[in-house]
């Protein structure tokens, strides 16, 4: 019985296979709101296309998108500078030029100011905890409001799970090595880095090899051993320091214009939903991976010298990135609210990760 049964479905499947011509994609063309109605989507980004992690990322996502709606929903994704620059993922989904982007909220910080708690703020949450956070614990809820305004919708989209503190030029064993060295660290990080007494310059990551090379910076950080390697930034500096402790987590986003995603059929728009939550826990995954083998090579192979930040120089940044904090709450009202909800969210994951995560891993 179960042998026909499957035979008469394997008959239904070479059926509809043998159904892809003309007049089904006639009927299907001329059904403007039914199920079968097939849509091609453009997604811009903030990476070099298939950029190892931040570029495989938006692919993967698409692919799934492709592969759950049986082609019925395609898209395009476009590397940075393609279709737009990559700082300009964020207006051309608000605008339509693109239905989809894949960016970092943080690069947006000037037109919302709130943005940073979606990607990673300094002493802030762990990849983990910002998807406890996000998904159960009111901050999508945020993050879908402060995005309202510009006709968006946000969604995770990746995480490289906690970064690296970067690369030096030269040994930190205090609060004093840091006085004066110029270093590449965007966003709030770079604020509390100048504050602790270095100088915090920003420069796009295809540039960090050359500047550490000809001396313009005397440190960087970017992420993690897998990207770090991939760009070189082993044969310019000798330390690598951790932990990311400015960087403990940083999500990706995914943009959705909402005109487009108000166009899809109810099951379209769950697979663009659950397509995201998928690419959001397979870039973890595939960074935790790469991290572990890169890490290896860079010590084994290439002969870099790991160090840990010294505990004063961490209690130090860990202070000033509170002041910092603070002071981005007191910005603006939606700073304020998502501000509240996730200090109190990492006060408490907190109180239960030192007896759970915390502790396993030191025990182990
Ligand atoms: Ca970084």
């Amino acid at each position: 019985m179960k042998h026909i049964l499957m035979l008469a479905w394997l008959v239904v499947l070479t059926a509809c296979g043998a159904d892809q011509t003309a007049p089904l994609q006639g009927s299907m063309a001329g059904d403007t709101t039914g199920s079968q109605k097939t849509f091609q989507w453009k997604m811009v980004t903030s990476w070099p296309k298939n950029y190892p992690g931040l570029g495989t990322g938006p692919e993967y996502f698409a692919r799934q998108v492709e592969a759950m709606s049986a082609g019925r929903l395609k898209i395009h994704v476009y590397g940075a500078n393609e279709l737009v620059p990559a700082l300009e993922v964020f207006d051309a989904v608000s605008n339509g030029t693109a239905e989809m982007g894949h960016s970092g909220a943080y690069f947006w910080k000037g037109k919302v100011p709130a943005s940073v708690f979606f990607t990673s703020v300094p002493f802030g949450l762990t990849a983990q905890e910002m998807n406890a956070w996000l998904y159960h614990g009111g901050g999508m809820a945020l993050w879908e409001e402060a995005y309202a305004p510009f006709g968006l919708i946000p969604l995770a989209g990746g995480n490289s799970g906690v970064q690296m503190a970067g690369w030096f030029n030269r040994e930190i064993n205090s609060l004093n090595d840091i006085k004066g060295l110029k270093m590449r660290i965007p966003g709030l990080g770079g604020e509390v880095f100048q504050r602790a007494g270095g100088e915090a310059v920003t420069i796009a990551g295809g540039e960090l090899f050359t500047a550490m090379q000809t001396g313009v910076i005397d440190a960087t950080e970017w992420v993690g051993p897998w990207n770090d390697k991939a760009f070189g930034l082993h044969r310019v500096a000798k330390y690598y320091y951790y932990p990311g402790w400015h960087e403990p987590g940083s999500t990706m986003e995914l943009t959705v214009n909402k005109k487009a995603f108000d166009s899809l059929p109810a099951d379209l728009q769950a697979i663009v939903r659950n397509a995201a939550r998928a690419a959001n826990q397979n870039m973890l995954d595939e960074y935790t991976a790469h991290n572990n083998a890169a890490l290896k090579e860079l010590v084994e192979k290439d002969g870099v010298q790991l160090r840990k930040l010294p505990d004063d120089v961490l209690a130090r940044l860990r202070e000033l990135s509170e002041q910092v904090l603070e002071e981005q709450a007191a910005a603006d009202p939606m700073s304020g609210k998502v501000y509240a909800s996730f200090k109190a969210f990492r006060a408490n994951v907190k109180t239960w990760h030192a007896v759970s995560e915390q502790a396993y891993i030191e025990a182990r």
